[in-house]
């Protein structure tokens, strides 16, 4: 082996488990946790901020040169800055979802973040979740994993995520913008979301997170050999 650090690509829609998961393998392998959909959200945050249509993409172009994103990471957790102040729990606001999911559609703002996407994974061992990881930013990842579940599901988990940080959420209206962000990641022209072919398919409807849990890390075990069996 050639490459000196781990590359783990985990992606799926939204809602699928990827951060909960992802955390966790990296927990346990000691390696960073990268999530991309923060760096995402910090630039519809600025989009927000400066009272931009995140659809706008003339706008949103103007917008990229102006400001500065930065992703740091402390104690093993990721804290996303804009312009040098870091946003903390900002970027998970609900209305944040769809400005970061309008700005992703749009090529320019991909490429911005594309480079340090890149270089985060080629000076650190990381697993590293989003919608293009295994596509488009780590084509060479050592394993690439690409988790579903049904709408409903998504929507119900993220339900109950917004509900235990004390955010109020209508789960009609949670099932309804998971399908507008399906939509709009799966049919843009640029990076859409879908699984890279040599990904491993994992569809964790109706899986606790112990059993979601329990499947990724067979298909690590397989993947690294980690359990040192010598099967080709
Ligand atoms: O993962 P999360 O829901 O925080 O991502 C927010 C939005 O950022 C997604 O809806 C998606 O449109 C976009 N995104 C992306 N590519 C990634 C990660 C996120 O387009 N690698």
């Amino acid at each position: 082996m050639n490459k000196k650090h781990l590359n783990i690509a985990i992606d799926g829609p939204s809602g699928a488990g990827k951060s909960t998961l992802a955390k966790a393998i990296a927990k346990k392998m000691n390696i960073s946790y990268v999530d991309t959909g923060a760096i995402y959200r910090t630039v519809g945050y600025a989009a927000r901020r400066e009272g931009i249509e995140p659809t706008d993409r003339a706008a949103v172009c103007a917008l990229l040169p102006r400001i500065s994103v930065e992703a740091r990471f402390e104690d093993g957790a990721q804290y996303m800055y804009l312009d040098g102040e870091n946003l903390g729990e900002r970027i998970r606001e609900h209305e944040i979802s769809h400005y970061a999911s309008a700005v992703s559609a749009i090529p320019e703002v991909r490429q911005f973040l594309f480079d340090m996407q890149r270089s985060i994974a080629a000076q650190n061992s990381v697993v590293m979740d989003g919608r293009d990881i295994g596509t488009v930013i780590l084509p060479n990842a050592d394993v690439k994993i690409f988790l579903v579940a049904t709408a409903h599901d998504r929507a119900e988990r993220r339900y109950k995520e917004l509900l235990e940080r004390g955010q109020s959420a209508v789960f009609e209206k949670i099932l309804a913008d998971i399908e507008e962000r399906d939509a709009r990641d799966s049919n843009r022209d640029v990076a859409p979301l879908k699984p890279a072919e040599d990904a491993v398919l994992l569809d964790n409807s109706g899986f606790t997170p112990d059993e979601s849990l329990e499947a990724v890390l067979k298909i690590l075990d397989e993947k690294l050999n980690l359990g040192g069996n010598d099967e080709e």
